[in-house]
């Protein structure tokens, strides 16, 4: 058939696989409101793929057929499609969403600073496109974890803003998707502009602040509440990053803080903070007492792993000789 031909056919080019090509047993990773995601295995290929179906129509596939041809290490591969399933089949992630592992797992800092600069990197190339790539849907959810604990973006391109876009509808799109705490402020005002790239700076502020404490931005807030709130100027709280913390911390909760400025105009590009990121998580890694802090005071690197843990940088919650010192309870008063 047509589509077979396609599966062998010119190398490089978007597939469209069949049900069939893929072992019998699907294995549903995940459901969610317009879809679902399994866990697939390709005949020929002997290897595990993630299919994301979707409920609506193919429209967004054939979208995202456009994108596919980017190839980047901190963004998802998409190796095709299966339009017999309306579904993107893509790279499987073995150890799922950030989201998920922010809450099965306690990170290590070198982990936390590595993955923030990952996600900075992949935003990066997003936006090194010319035009910008948007993604719109930047979130915990969106950015997987694979065997080693590298991370990369997935589901850029799903939302779009098009040209005179009523703005409820767009407003609409995200929130049903859950995405409430990641959208800038000025999404709620008058302002005719459309999102750009600072829009995605906003929501990798909050990815940031995620990480840094592992908890839920907004937890427990209605949508109204988180609206005002955000309007207002209000961020989750920077109290709740456990004090127990490596002096570089301070500079990665500055670059948070000008992510997620009210002002969208003074929210940084990634490209202006990447290297700052860079040697932040390269610092970490670097072995031994040598990197003792500018006063001398080498104790105070004992406080959190460093050497040693780089090989164990996350441990199973509760197992865990690293854990917060900030307690679950405390998230419901997250404003700041
Ligand atoms: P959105 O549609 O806005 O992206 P979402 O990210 O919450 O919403 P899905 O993208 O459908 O929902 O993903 C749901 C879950 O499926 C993810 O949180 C992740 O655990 C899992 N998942 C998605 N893609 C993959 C993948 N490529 N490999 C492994 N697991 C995946
Ligand atoms: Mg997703």
């Amino acid at each position: 058939s047509q589509d077979k031909f396609s599966f062998k056919g010119a190398p490089g080019q978007f597939r469209n696989f069949q049900k069939d090509d893929f072992e019998a047993d699907w294995i549903k990773v995940a459901e969610c409101r317009f879809g679902q995601v399994y866990q697939v295995k390709l005949k020929l290929w002997r290897e595990k793929f993630a299919l994301k179906s979707f409920d609506t129509a193919l429209k967004i596939i054939e979208e995202v057929s456009n994108i596919a041809k980017l190839k980047f290490k901190y963004i998802m591969c998409i190796y095709g499609m299966c339009s017999e399933a309306t579904a993107l089949v893509m790279e499987y992630m073995s150890n799922g969403s950030l989201n998920n592992l922010l809450v099965s797992h306690t990170l290590m800092w070198p982990k936390k600073f590595q993955m923030i600069h990952e996600t900075s990197l992949g935003m990066n190339f997003l936006h090194s496109m010319k035009p910008p790539l948007l993604h719109l849907n930047l979130k915990t959810s969106n950015i997987l974890v694979d065997d080693h604990l590298h991370i990369k973006i997935s589901d850029f391109g799903l939302i779009h803003w098009e040209e005179g876009m009523n703005k409820t509808l767009f407003i609409e799109q995200l929130t049903a998707r859950g995405n409430i705490s990641y959208i800038p402020p000025e999404t709620f005002t008058q302002s005719p502009n459309p999102p750009g790239t600072t829009f995605d700076v906003y929501s990798f502020g909050i990815v940031m602040w995620e990480i840094l404490t592992q908890q839920k931005p907004h937890a427990g807030c209605s949508v109204t509440t988180v609206l005002l709130q955000v309007s207002q100027g209000k961020r989750p709280c920077v109290e709740l990053i456990p004090d127990q913390r490596p002096p570089e911390c301070e500079q990665m909760i500055s670059i948070m803080k000008q992510c997620w400025a009210q002002d969208h105009t003074e929210r940084p590009q990634f490209s202006d903070f990447v290297r700052q990121t860079e040697s932040l998580s390269e610092f970490l890694k670097v072995p031994g007492p040598i990197h003792s802090s500018k006063n001398g005071d080498a104790g105070q690197k004992a406080d959190y792993p460093c050497k040693e843990d780089i090989l164990s940088m996350l441990s199973k919650k509760d197992f865990g000789s690293f854990r917060h010192s900030v307690r679950r309870e405390h998230v419901y008063t997250q404003f700041s």
